[in-house]
């Protein structure tokens, strides 16, 4: 297992140097030129100010890619387009990639980041909980959009992971409803996967991990296409929910309307479809 993200805790868990696919959501494709920018902070307010950097051992191994400064905690896999940056006022490390647009069908494009500490590291993170805020910017540096998630770097992502949701859960059974953190967070990220009105702009950058129960949005160019694919989306949500006991009734009953459409009048094209005969084809020409 790579990475594991928890919705609940808002939190991904992965290893040292394993790939951690991003995928990034826009709701409204951002001009020519775009960036993606992966920053790292500490979570709590007495760390904020210092610089997230490798600890001094890692800085020191030579693993380098060849892009990527030895300081840098973040890096980009498999992208050569990936360049690091280090703020000239806050000296912040950040890793910027072109902001691509999803491949045809797909609602979001995936970037690939690394952690190249554990959260433990002794002399760099050690210990101390991190963020990575992802930013969508244009060209000129200006923000569209920014999205943020805990991130922890250990040995045993998925122990470390239910650990944590199950803690979280005994907590929040504890408190009252009306303070419950769960439910303010999932309304965040629910109201940002589908609102496209937010005040913050209209683009963003969201974490998800692929599953059966995902749902995705797809663009169809002109109605016909849609009306179509439509139907099978259709067709496979039923499929879904009927019983296959109950399939074959189906197919019975369809059987025997085709019959009765065969037997009667040939059916009438529906409406903006034209029937194509030969004949009339060349009355026309
Ligand atoms: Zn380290």
């Amino acid at each position: 297992m790579i990475g594991r993200y928890s919705p609940d805790l808002n939190k991904l868990f992965c290893q040292l140097a394993k790939t951690c696919p991003i995928q990034m959501v826009v709701d409204v494709a951002p001009p020519q030129g775009s960036l993606l920018r992966a920053t790292a902070i500490y979570k709590k307010s007495e760390h904020v100010a210092e610089v997230v950097r490798r600890c001094p051992h890692h800085e020191r191994t030579p693993d380098t890619d060849g892009l990527a400064p030895a300081a840098h905690l973040i890096r980009v896999e498999g992208n050569l387009r990936a360049t690091y940056k280090e703020d000239d006022s806050t000296s912040r490390h950040s890793v910027v990639v072109p902001y691509e647009a999803p491949q045809l069908g797909a609602g979001f494009t995936t970037v690939l980041y690394n952690y190249m500490c554990n959260s433990s590291c002794m002399g760099g993170m050690n210990r101390r909980p991190i963020l990575t805020i992802i930013t969508l910017e244009t060209q000129d540096g200006q923000m569209l959009g920014r999205r943020s998630f805990e991130v922890r770097v250990c040995a045993c992502p998925g122990r470390d992971r239910k650990t944590e949701e199950s803690n979280f859960r005994k907590d929040q059974e504890t408190k009252t409803p009306s303070k419950n953190p769960s439910t303010t967070k999932r309304s965040i990220v629910k109201e940002s996967s589908s609102s496209a009105s937010r005040p913050e702009g209209s683009k963003k950058a969201k974490m998800s991990v692929s599953s059966d129960e995902e749902i995705f949005s797809l663009q169809v160019r002109g109605r016909e296409r849609f009306e179509m694919l439509k139907k099978i989306n259709d067709s496979l949500e039923l499929s879904d929910v009927v019983p296959p006991s109950d399939v074959d009734k189906y197919r019975q009953k369809l059987v025997s309307k085709n019959k009765k459409e065969r037997d009667g009048q040939t059916p009438e094209p529906k409406r903006g479809k034209k029937l194509m005969v030969k004949d009339e084809k060349s009355d026309s020409d």
